[in-house]
């Protein structure tokens, strides 16, 4: 079964890079949701307790301090975080921060940084698996077999995106991987990304399938010269008729 056809466009001609992006598309949107996210939080004070002496954590802790000292200032928040070493002193009031920042959901670098390193040593230690649908490890096999090459391009860090494919529920799956890209690359909303990942990777723009939920992006990539097909998945954000409309759309990827 091919992809929908949208009713005012032409059948596209056979890619040669699968580019794809994660939430809503090869995972579903409620493993951020509702397993990363609760995970960070549930393991974030016995995290910072074993690992407070390490140079990495006390650099990102540093970060937060700081931030709490802008936030204090514009009164965000009644006082900063104490600075220091005292773990006896820093920590309590320092998990109190994180815990504010996460109700009000705040993407602060500090905050980010630290839901990394968290997530790592979750993946690594096997508390963590990454999920994709059961329909994603056979069709990178079968277009590796077909000679396409397969990256990613979200909004996760390439390295949250390496730990999610690496230590996914059905193994390693970065062995299909060719490269990832991130909004280091630039917006995902914007065409002008799309250039840059298809100079990146080194082939022209209509060689290259991307595959999303989002039609945002959908519409930047499809201005950059990109195949374009969109992704319905449970638990994704409806699509409008003209959306419908301008892209082929498949539920999974049995069909691509
Ligand atoms: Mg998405």
């Amino acid at each position: 079964m091919a992809p929908n056809t949208p009713r005012n466009g032409t059948e596209a001609s056979c890619p040669k890079v699968i580019l794809l992006d994660i939430e809503g598309t090869t995972t579903s949107i409620s493993f951020v949701k509702d397993v990363l996210f609760p995970f960070a939080r549930k393991e974030l004070e016995t995290f910072l307790s074993k690992n407070w002496d390490d140079p990495s954590v006390q650099s990102t802790i540093d970060i937060i301090q700081k931030q709490s000292e802008d936030d204090t200032k514009q009164g965000l928040l009644e006082s900063e975080i104490p600075s220091g070493l005292n773990k006896d002193v820093v920590l309590p009031e320092l998990l109190k921060n994180l815990y504010w920042q996460m109700d009000n959901d705040r993407k602060t670098t500090g905050l980010k940084a630290l839901q990394g390193k968290i997530w790592k040593s979750g993946f690594e230690e096997g508390l963590l698996k990454g999920q994709v649908y059961e329909d994603v490890p056979p069709a990178f096999q079968r277009w590796k077999e077909s000679g396409k090459d397969i990256y990613i391009y979200s909004s996760g860090s390439v390295e949250a995106q390496i730990l999610l494919f690496k230590y996914s529920e059905v193994g390693d799956l970065t062995k299909h991987l060719s490269g990832y890209f991130d909004t280091t690359t630039g917006p995902k909303i914007e065409a002008s990304s799309y250039k840059i990942i298809s100079e990146k990777i080194g082939v022209p723009p209509n060689t290259i399938m991307f595959c999303t939920d989002v039609s945002k992006e959908a519409y930047a990539a499809k201005e950059a010269g990109l195949q374009v097909v969109v992704s319905i998945r449970p638990g994704n954000a409806p699509l409008t008729e003209q959306e419908l409309t301008d892209f082929p759309n498949v539920t999974n990827f049995n069909s691509l």
